[in-house]
């Protein structure tokens, strides 16, 4: 991959974009637009359709015809394998341009973009693709004179609303199981995170996806996301984002046909450092990136760092300077390490935390304020705070920004209670050199996953869900499947 020609891409117009509807580029029914403000500069991008509940309900029909007909649903395994590894090839050929084009979108850091973006769903398509024809059904071991055996099946229309932080990451770990499996898909991605999405949806008709097996359809949530949600011909819903949105999809579900809701929500992952951590450099050094890295807005990111007393002190200094030489800024330069924050809203919810925090006497020991204004862009710098309370809002809820809330501990008791002390249980880490404490804490935090002297980084193979209001259902790893496939029982009299 040649980076030089970022400089090139990030200077090319962006066409108007266009709904991926039943194999074709549809613009919105009403010829309605939104306009694509980038967070690198403030500027316009370009315009996506704002999409109409008569778009969304064309891009359902397409999709439950698609599925009906078995047109993707009824072809072999092996043959859905051909095409969706074609379309990862369509994908990587294009890396860089998809990379560029997103964050010129949403903002994230170049090198983490490349990494976590088109070349992440380049591998989990691939993933599910080489999984599909190796997946068996069961024969159960029933008595003498019976057979019971228990198909797979795809199990319909699906639903995939995804958020604006790494969209094609997330989208994949969505389609790449669900189109693997034979479902077909009404995609709707996040307002200000849709212009990859529509593009890969194109290429997956390059690669030959039956026109209406994968619709994308822009808009607001409140009306494309409730179309699909509402819809009686969707059968499955699968969500990444807010627990405010969650929460109204599965009150859709209850007044519709009660599709099957699997939530992927937000965190308040605890981030626990014991002082016997292996090497603290370490460990300072991935606590500011597990923070800090695409300006914190990841769903996993270690907000919550607690730390044991005895090393509160220089643990904190030596994360204040770590932070302080972070490189936060032009996020198409290679060398950020952080870049723009992804809305004006986005960044004014941050800022309020922190001055919320200020006023109830917490400490700002760095950061705190917006910086980079010259740019027209949304920049904020690494903020830790210490002093924070276990009730406070910082401690309590989401903030999705470069905001670190520090609390210290004394007992590994007391670092189990904070740690499990939210409503969320998305991720969390413990570092210790203590292996009998690693896997204890492993065991007491309530988590989707805990990591041990390290944080993030955990690769396909794995599940990825949350516990408690962090939601249900898990990305990733073959599990994903569970949601795309059906069982279904053949019982026999022989
Ligand atoms: P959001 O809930 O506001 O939006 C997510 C998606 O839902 C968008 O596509 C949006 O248009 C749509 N939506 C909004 N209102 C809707 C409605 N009434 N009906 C249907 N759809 C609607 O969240 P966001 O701000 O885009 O994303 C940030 C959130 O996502 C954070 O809370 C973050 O933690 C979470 N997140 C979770 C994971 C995970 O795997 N658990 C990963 C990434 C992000």
């Amino acid at each position: 991959m040649d980076i030089s020609q970022i400089e090139t891409l990030r200077r090319l117009p962006v066409a108007p974009a266009r709904h991926v509807i039943d194999g074709a580029l549809h613009d919105a029914s009403d010829g309605q637009v939104m306009q694509v403000v980038s967070p690198i500069n403030g500027q316009s991008l370009t315009t996506l359709p704002r999409g109409t509940d008569a778009d969304a309900q064309a891009a359902i029909t397409s999709a439950r015809c698609a599925f009906d007909d078995g047109r993707w649903s009824e072809r072999s395994p092996a043959e859905r394998k051909k095409v969706l590894l074609k379309w990862a090839d369509l994908i990587e050929a294009q890396a860089l341009e998809l990379a560029v084009l997103g964050v010129r979108e949403n903002g994230t850091e170049i090198a983490m973009a490349l990494k976590a973006e088109p070349l992440s769903a380049v591998a989990t398509i691939r993933y599910y693709a080489e999984a599909i024809d190796k997946l068996y059904g069961e024969i159960a071991p029933t008595a003498p004179g019976t057979l019971g055996l228990v198909h797979r099946e795809p199990a319909g229309v699906v639903g995939a609303i995804v958020p604006w932080n790494f969209p094609l990451m997330i989208g994949a770990w969505k389609l790449g199981p669900a189109l693997a499996a034979g479902c077909s898909v009404v995609l709707k991605p996040a307002e200000t995170a849709s212009l990859t999405l529509l593009r890969i949806a194109e290429l997956a008709l390059d690669a030959g996806l039956p026109p209406g097996v994968l619709n994308v359809v822009t808009g607001e949530g409140g009306t494309v996301g409730a179309a699909i949600a509402e819809s009686m011909d969707v059968d499955v819903l699968v969500f990444t984002g807010s627990g405010a949105t969650g929460r109204r999809l599965l009150e859709a579900s209850a007044r519709s046909n009660l599709k099957r809701v699997y939530l992927e929500l937000g965190g308040k992952s605890p981030n626990v450092v014991f002082a016997d951590a292996p090497n603290l450099d370490e460990a300072v050094k991935v606590t500011a990136n597990g923070i800090f890295r695409n300006s914190g807005q990841v769903c996993i990111a270690g907000t919550r760092l607690l730390v044991e007393r005895s090393i509160h002190d220089v643990f904190v200094e030596k994360l204040k300077t770590f932070s302080e030489a972070m490189t936060v800024g032009d996020p198409l330069d290679p060398a950020t390490t952080a870049g723009a924050v992804n809305s004006q809203r986005q960044l004014q919810q941050n800022l309020e935390f922190v001055a919320e925090a200020r006023a109830a006497g917490r400490k700002i020991v760095t950061g705190g304020t917006q910086i980079l204004q010259d740019t027209g862009g949304y920049y904020m710098a690494p903020t830790i705070v210490t002093g924070v309370q276990p009730t406070d809002r910082l401690a309590q809820h989401e903030v999705f920004g470069p905001v670190l809330a520090v609390q210290p501990f004394d007992s590994e008791d007391e670092a189990v209670t904070l740690a499990n002390g939210t409503d969320y249980g998305l991720a969390a880490a413990v570092w210790t050199s203590n292996l009998s404490r690693a896997h204890r804490m492993v065991r007491r935090i309530r988590a989707g996953i805990v990591h041990v002297n390290t944080y993030g980084g955990s690769d396909l193979t794995v599940p990825l869900g949350g516990v408690g209001q962090s939601g249900n259902g898990h990305d990733k790893s073959l599990h994903a499947f569970d949601k795309y496939l059906d069982l279904k029982t053949a019982w026999f009299k022989l």
